[in-house]
């Protein structure tokens, strides 16, 4: 190895860069999601469908163009792809200095889930004419006006206020202990986890994480004591996903910087 031709700077040159805080892409309004056409990779939908061919005439032609669709509705939905989806939708969108946050794929998660896209009795299924009778169309979140709004007020918070905007979307408050936290997302062993709340039950998402959770989202908000770290939120995805599962999860970390 040679050094020659390399310079070697002994004391480091202090440079004042500007910080661009939290500039977003040059973007001053978010596009946003309106429906999904790909509704089979969403979940499953179930209707009936009626024919009256002889008042149609179907016979005579030989091609059946009279179906009628009734009661088309989701029997389930694939909450996975369905993030995956908006997701893919809103990334770069939210990029920040050309990054993504950290915080942003589970905020996303957590407004979804607020507005219950988990949920097949929380979508719209349209219908529509096609050659051959009505057909499924697009498919949308009856909440979709509403997840859009939030998504707008996430967008023009600062990344620190990430965070406490989705908790506050969640449970109306931000808890007093967090006043003045700051927040990261971190990796951390099973054993450094305490969930203090083992009696604490939310029906409505019980179970719905087992199978059912991005990989590598982080699992809940925890706050940092010491070496351990204490749930915050996500009773529920402590209970489906970190039991006996894995070794380390990710976590946001709620700490107090000195
Ligand atoms: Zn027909």
């Amino acid at each position: 190895m040679t050094l020659i031709g390399k310079c070697v700077r002994l004391t480091p040159i202090k440079m004042k860069k500007p910080i661009q805080k939290n500039k977003k892409e040059n973007i001053s309004r978010l596009n946003h999601v309106e429906s999904f056409y790909n509704y089979s990779s969403l979940g499953e939908i179930d209707y009936y469908s009626e024919y009256d061919c002889e008042a149609n005439g179907c016979e005579e032609e030989g091609i059946c163009r009279c179906r009628k669709i009734e009661n088309a509705h989701f029997e389930k939905i694939h909450f996975n792809k369905v993030f995956e989806e908006f997701y893919k939708f809103y990334r770069t969108q939210f990029f920040i200095n050309g990054r993504e946050s950290a915080f942003f794929p589970y905020c996303l998660h957590r407004i979804l889930t607020n507005f219950k896209v988990y949920d097949p009795t929380y979508w719209e299924v349209a219908v529509h004419g096609g050659y051959y009778g009505e057909e499924i169309g697009n498919v949308k979140p009856i909440n979709l006006e509403k997840i859009k709004s939030c998504l707008d007020e996430l967008f023009v918070l600062n990344e620190e206020n990430y965070i406490p905007f989705v908790l506050k979307l969640e449970y109306g408050h931000i808890l007093p202990r967090l006043d003045g936290s700051k927040y990261s997302v971190e990796e951390v062993s099973f054993d450094k986890i305490i969930s203090a709340n083992e009696g604490y039950r939310k029906k409505v998402e019980a179970g719905i994480y087992a199978n059912n959770y991005p990989n590598n989202l982080p699992i809940g908000v925890y706050e940092k004591r010491g070496d351990f770290y204490y749930l915050i939120d996500g009773y529920h995805r402590y209970v489906d996903l970190v039991i006996g599962k894995k070794k380390n999860f990710k976590v946001v970390v709620a700490f107090k910087s000195l």
